[in-house]
């Protein structure tokens, strides 16, 4: 049985050093020291200025749509995971989809103006796969019309833009830390933003709008995280530079195994650098794509048609689109295993069972 994908589990005593930390102070959760170290350590690792970390990734947008006051229309992607458009709707906003780019596969820039209205008040766009979106051009189209940026940072731990982390753009990036992510805390995600003044209201957004015992400043919820959570990230970010060479390697054996094949494949934007957190081809068409993921599934090993359905296709959207190249990726596209403990032998056997289906 291989599974698309397999949470990293560090060394168990190291964990529980943390654990044993914990018990002697009898703090469990409510800004504790952990998730203080967890939060500075990685604002040190990835250069970044301000980052609050969070319940995950979910509550961090919706935390963001709050936070800027977002109201009306967002500009979108349809090519994600569900929670980009669901944080939109659940905040009482309307997403509205722009068509991607099919060398990037992320939303296509060029596009974002003709759907920006009256009432657009932000472009919330996804970094899919950990490969950058035109940052660039967005925040040109953003300053152009008085709009806020958020990015879906979620698959982004490690990628990377002109040499640096892609992490601090838009006026907030979010990011997940989800079991399934390259780093994760179990469950959580961050809030980064270069804006001071953001950064206390989000952070007192995350902890039910308190500034103080008794005085509530805005509507906040429960976004906070825990210091089991935080101590899983504390351990896990010693192994991220292994995790991260790991994956790459994981990309250069399937190239190899799979190039005859000619399968299209999500390409950088100048200056980007991925993290190679998803091994995502594109077959020729659905009936290839589906036929792989059958054979492989009857051998017990399991891709994920990531992303698949095209989200402006949700049954809560009720606009109608055509959005023709996210219509036609969503189809074809396939997520091949990827995790640590996945060896080079089972990435020829995937790759080999993949060759023999499309002889
Ligand atoms: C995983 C993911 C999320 C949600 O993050 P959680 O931490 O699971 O809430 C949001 N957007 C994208 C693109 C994701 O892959």
């Amino acid at each position: 049985m291989i599974h698309i994908t397999k949470p990293f589990l560090p060394p168990l005593e190291e964990y529980n050093s943390f654990i044993a930390e914990i018990w002697s102070r009898n703090w469990l959760t409510n800004n504790g020291p952990l998730v203080n170290k967890l939060e500075s350590e990685l604002k040190k690792h990835l250069d970044i200025k301000h980052l609050l970390y969070t319940t995950n990734g979910t509550i961090a947008i919706q935390i963001a749509i709050k936070a800027l006051g977002l109201k009306g229309e967002i500009i979108t992607t349809p090519f994600s995971y569900v929670a980009t458009t669901s944080s939109i709707v659940w905040e009482n906003c309307q997403p509205v989809f722009v068509d991607i780019n099919l060398n990037s596969f992320n939303i296509d820039e060029t596009k974002i103006e003709k759907a920006i209205t009256e009432k657009t008040s932000a472009i919330l766009a996804t970094h899919v796969y950990g490969n950058p979106c035109e940052v660039d051009q967005i925040e040109k189209i953003a300053l152009k019309h008085n709009l806020k940026v958020i990015y879906d940072a979620a698959h982004c731990f490690g990628s990377k833009y002109n040499n640096r982390t892609l992490l601090d753009y838009g006026d907030i990036t979010t990011i997940s830390f989800h079991a399934t992510k390259v780093f994760h805390t179990i469950e959580g995600g961050a809030l980064i933003t270069k804006d001071p003044d953001l950064l206390k209201k989000m952070s007192r957004m995350r902890n039910f709008g308190h500034a103080g015992p008794e005085h509530f400043e805005e509507v906040g919820i429960n976004g906070k995280n825990s210091e089991f959570h935080a101590a899983m990230g504390l351990v896990n970010l010693k192994y991220i530079g292994k995790i991260l060479d790991k994956r790459k390697k994981d990309h250069e054996r399937y190239d190899k195994y799979l190039s005859r094949l000619k399968l299209q494949k999500p390409k950088l934007i100048n200056r980007g650098e991925s993290n190679y957190s998803y091994y995502a081809v594109a077959f020729k068409n659905e009936q290839q794509c589906l036929k792989v993921f059958k054979a492989l599934e009857e051998e017990n090993i399991f891709a994920r048609r990531y992303f698949h359905p095209n989200l402006a296709d949700l049954p809560y959207i009720e606009e109608k689109y055509s959005l023709d190249n996210t219509n036609n990726l969503s189809k074809r596209i396939l997520c091949l295993p990827l995790f640590y403990e996945l060896t080079s032998v089972e990435i020829e056997m995937i790759c080999s069972l993949i060759l023999k289906n499309l002889k």
